[in-house]
């Protein structure tokens, strides 16, 4: 595959798509153990980012980076600036454009992951986006013929696997053990994004 602008593109439009198709699913979501903004900050917030043409960007890294900071200024919450840091640390870690495989989507990855650690100082396990996105990334590492099948795959079960947890971090911590019994919103969101990278760029 090469990398350019345009490939980045495409999957920030398959992105916004699935968001905007799901945004009642996180609307739901966040209203039973937040505050039922997800939906409505994510669609916002993808919306902003599929409006950028990638053909006004020199490079796949410099059109990330302005994705990066049109997430962090327009989805708010919580999510805006985890999933702003998540394509700031992903821009950094891009190679040049040109021929991109396995090994620099993995390095990408997980720099985009890190932060989102860093900067939320969550762990797997507390029921946020991390659990979708940790063992994603994981399983993209471990599957050579269909890392991004893999990935989507795998975050859709963290995501599943957030529904019986109780929240340690974020707003739905504040529900105590009341945050058992659903799907986290976050987790859910960072699902659809590996489902359209799988869509995009598999
Ligand atoms: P807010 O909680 O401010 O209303 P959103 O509703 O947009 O923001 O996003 C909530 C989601 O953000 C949660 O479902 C969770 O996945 C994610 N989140 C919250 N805090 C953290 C954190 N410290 N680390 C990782 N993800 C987090
Ligand atoms: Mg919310």
């Amino acid at each position: 595959m090469e990398l350019s602008p345009q490939i980045l593109g495409g999957w920030l439009e398959a992105f916004a798509t699935e968001v905007a198709e799901n945004e009642p699913l996180l609307t739901d979501l966040d209203r039973q153990i937040g505050d039922a903004d997800h939906g409505a900050n994510m669609v916002r917030g993808t919306k902003a980012v599929a409006a950028l043409d990638p053909a006004d960007f020199a490079d796949a890294r410099s059109y990330a980076k302005k994705v990066a900071m049109t997430l962090i200024s327009t989805v708010g919450g919580a999510s805006g600036p985890l999933y702003g840091t998540f394509f700031l640390r992903l821009a950094a870690a891009l190679p040049d454009d040109g021929p991109i495989g396995q090994t620099d989507w993995l390095q990408a990855l997980r720099a985009g992951v890190q932060g989102v650690l860093d900067r939320g100082k969550a762990n797997p396990g507390d029921k946020t986006m991390l659990d979708a996105l940790v063992p994603a990334v994981d399983a993209f590492e471990k599957d050579p013929d269909h890392p991004w099948q893999s990935a989507a795959d795998t975050a859709a079960a963290g995501r599943d696997a957030t529904v019986p947890m109780v929240a340690r971090k974020g707003r739905a911590s504040y529900l105590g053990q009341r945050s058992a019994g659903v799907a986290d919103p976050g987790a859910t969101s960072a699902t659809l994004l590996l489902v359209a990278a799988a869509r995009t760029l598999a």
